[in-house]
Order: C-alpha cells, then sequence, then structure tokens
C-alpha cells in the first residue's frame, strides 16, 4: 500500500542522529527548560529569521498564546475581532474563540485556497484587531496587499505557519513575515516532532517575555505569578528531536517539490484540478491537495488500488456542532473547496516507484 505520510520511514531517515540525541537528553537527567529548549529556540530563531522564538506545547497553545500575550499587554481585548480565513483547520479558530474574540470568516481564493485578500478590506470593522494569515497547506498566503491593509488600518499581521515550515516570501520565510506566527510540530507537519510540540516566533520582546510566562503557569520568576498562565511547555526530548530534524528541513522540503513537480507535469486528467504554482519558493507542500467533483469515488478507487488518501478537511469550520451560531452561514468557496479537496500521498520520503504508481492510477481513473 501507499501510505498518505509514512511517518516511520520519515523518522528512520534520522534515526541514528535522534536516539543519539534523545540518549544524550535521558541520560543528562534535565528534561524541562534546558539547554535543548534554548538551543532549539536559538536555531529556530536563526532559521526563521527574528529575534525570539518560545516553545510551547503544541501549535494550538502557540496560536492561543499570541492572542492572550496581547490581551496581557492591553493591545486586544475580548470582543474584539480577529480577521481568519474560513477554510483553515478548526485550531485556528478555537485560539480565537477561546480567547473571548470574535473570528470574522473570509473566504479563500479559489485558485490558491489561501485568504481572499480582495475581500479583507470590506471584513475590517472598528473592532478589528488583527489579520491571522494561514499558510494552508503550505502555500504563503501573505501578499504584499494584506501587509499594506495591516499598516493602513493599525493591525496585527499573524501567520498560522502549523503548515509552512521553510516556506519562502521573496526571500524571507514564512513565520517573520508578520508580527508573531504560531508553529505546530505535530508529528505529521513539515517540521515533525515525536509528539506534541509548538512555538512562537516574534521580533516582539514583550511579547515573547508574556507568552513564555503565561505557558509556564504565568510565571517568569519562580513561585512569583503575574498572568493566570497554563502548563505549556516544550519538553527537552521534543526539543532535541526538533533541533535534528530543522538541520534536514530544507532538504526534506526540497524532495517535497520533487513529488509536487512530478505530480503536476504527470497528473492529466479532465476531472482533476492540480494545484496552481506561480512561485516554487512559495510552497512547501505539507499537502499536495487536488480538486475533482467525484471526489469521493475517486477515493474509493484510489483506496481500492492501494493508494491512502486524505480530505482536508471534510466540514468547514462554520458547519460545526462546536459552532452552532454560524451553522446558517454560507461560504460557497470553502465549501466548494471541501467538498471537492483530496490530498495525495505526499512525503519526503515517497519512492519514485511510488510516485509513479499514483500517476499512473490517477490518469486510468
Ligand atoms: C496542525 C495545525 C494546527 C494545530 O497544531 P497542533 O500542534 O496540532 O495543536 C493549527 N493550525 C493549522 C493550520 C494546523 O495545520
Amino acid at each position: 500500500m501507499i501510505k498518505f505520510l509514512d511517518l516511520q520511514q520519515v523518522t528512520a531517515k534520522y534515526s541514528d542522529e535522534i536516539h543519539e540525541a534523545v540518549s544524550r537528553v535521558i541520560d543528562s537527567g534535565w528534561y524541562l527548560q534546558g539547554e535543548m529548549n534554548a538551543t532549539f529556540e536559538e536555531n529556530y530563531s536563526e532559521y526563521i529569521g527574528t529575534k525570539y522564538t518560545v516553545g510551547v506545547a503544541n501549535g494550538l497553545d502557540a496560536l492561543i498564546w499570541i492572542l492572550r500575550g496581547y490581551i496581557e499587554l492591553g493591545v486586544m481585548k475580548p470582543g474584539d475581532e480577529v480577521i481568519v480565513p474560513a477554510n483553515t483547520y478548526i485550531a485556528t479558530i478555537l485560539a480565537i474563540t477561546e480567547n473571548g474574540l470574535k473570528p470574522v470568516l473570509v473566504e479563500p481564493d479559489i485558485n490558491t485556497y489561501e485568504i481572499d485578500e480582495s475581500l479583507i478590506e470590506e471584513a475590517i470593522t472598528p473592532k478589528t484587531k488583527a489579520i491571522m494569515i494561514v499558510h494552508l497547506y503550505g502555500n504563503c498566503a501573505y501578499t504584499e496587499k494584506i501587509g499594506k491593509l495591516c499598516a493602513k488600518y493599525n493591525l496585527k499581521l499573524l501567520e498560522d505557519n502549523a503548515q509552512a515550515h521553510g516556506c519562502l516570501y521573496n526571500g524571507r520565510r514564512t513565520g517573520s513575515l508578520g508580527d508573531a506566527a504560531a508553529h505546530s510540530f505535530y508529528p505529521g507537519k513539515n517540521l515533525g516532532a515525536l509528539g506534541d510540540a509548538g512555538a512562537v516566533t516574534t521580533n516582539d520582546k514583550d511579547l515573547a517575555e508574556t507568552i513564555r510566562a503565561l505557558a509556564n503557569y504565568g510565571s517568569s520568576k519562580k513561585y512569583v505569578f503575574k498572568y493566570i498562565g497554563r502548563n505549556s511547555r516544550l519538553d527537552e526530548i521534543q526539543a532535541a528531536v526538533l533541533d535534528i530534524k530543522l538541520k534536514h528541513l530544507d532538504e526534506d522540503n526540497a524532495l517535497r517539490k520533487k513529488v509536487a513537480k512530478y505530480y503536476i507535469e504527470n497528473i492529466k486528467h479532465p476531472d482533476i484540478i492540480l494545484p496552481k504554482v506561480e512561485n516554487w519558493d512559495r510552497h512547501v507542500f505539507h499537502i499536495f491537495p487536488i480538486r475533482c467533483n467525484r471526489r469521493e469515488e475517486l477515493q474509493n478507487y484510489l483506496s481500492a488500488n492501494g493508494i491512502q488518501t486524505i480530505i482536508h478537511y471534510p466540514i468547514p469550520p462554520h458547519k460545526q456542532e462546536c459552532y452552532k451560531e454560524w451553522n446558517d452561514l454560507s461560504f460557497p468557496i470553502t465549501e466548494q473547496i471541501h467538498n471537492e479537496e483530496l490530498s495525495l500521498p505526499m512525503s519526503p520520503v515517497m519512492t519514485i516507484r511510488e510516485i509513479e504508481e499514483v500517476v499512473s492510477r490517477i490518469n486510468e481513473f
């Protein structure tokens, strides 16, 4: 069977280095807030191109802490609005509502699947405090126009970079393009830990310090609590694993792009819409999303032929039970994407034979 993502192989590729690094942590007797966090944070800041990285427990917490940090700093208050793409993964929106802020959903562009820059300005109100862009599927969502809107209306530009580690915009990494960015190191992400992990990157010293305290019970000084925080720390073992995998991230992203290029050049089917890539720097193919109006049939056919695919995502946030109050809202582009999207196998460990097999099966559909 051709797996959607063979995580065992992904880890096996760096098995010796990872075992060695994990053993070092185990033998050190120091498992939290130690040298490995400091090292990884420094290396990740350098890689992304920000002054600060704060390691946290997972990507959802990274998103939550950015907004909570701004609330603690008096930049936002509950009831304020955050503009966000309607077709994002639910975590982006959970982080907004968790903080008592109001998500203002904006439709994506049907060609890029990223927030439609032409629809943002009309969604801005006096309560808008931030635009949260999501580099969905690994494709850069930032545009010059979004940057200008943030400057014009004095809005924070936030990035959900959970799916786009290593992605570039004019030589700068996503995660350094706005005021603060959330990163998830969930095992299946381009930079994945061996468990849950996340980080915030920013150039804002006050925000970084506030988040570091929030994620450590609200404390920056032992037994002194400034905020009502939580325990949301990155542990030393995960930091050690991430530091190893960070060294190989560019090489792994290049392999993902090779798979994507092969798919784009060779999949030829009248019912299948391939991702449109205008600039290969700006996509790291966390996901290879195709669209097909016979999606279920295609997925079943591929499955019968031993090819595993996944839908990202079957139900949009505004149709979820947890957000009942939005269930009657209509976002036609978002709904179309959720009805037609299918993600093909994609990883840096796919073999040529597997890639060819996926292509020929699809072309015979
Ligand atoms: C994975 C993901 C998250 C959440 O990250 P976790 O580490 O799983 O909490 C947030 N946003 C997006 C777009 C994601 O893909």
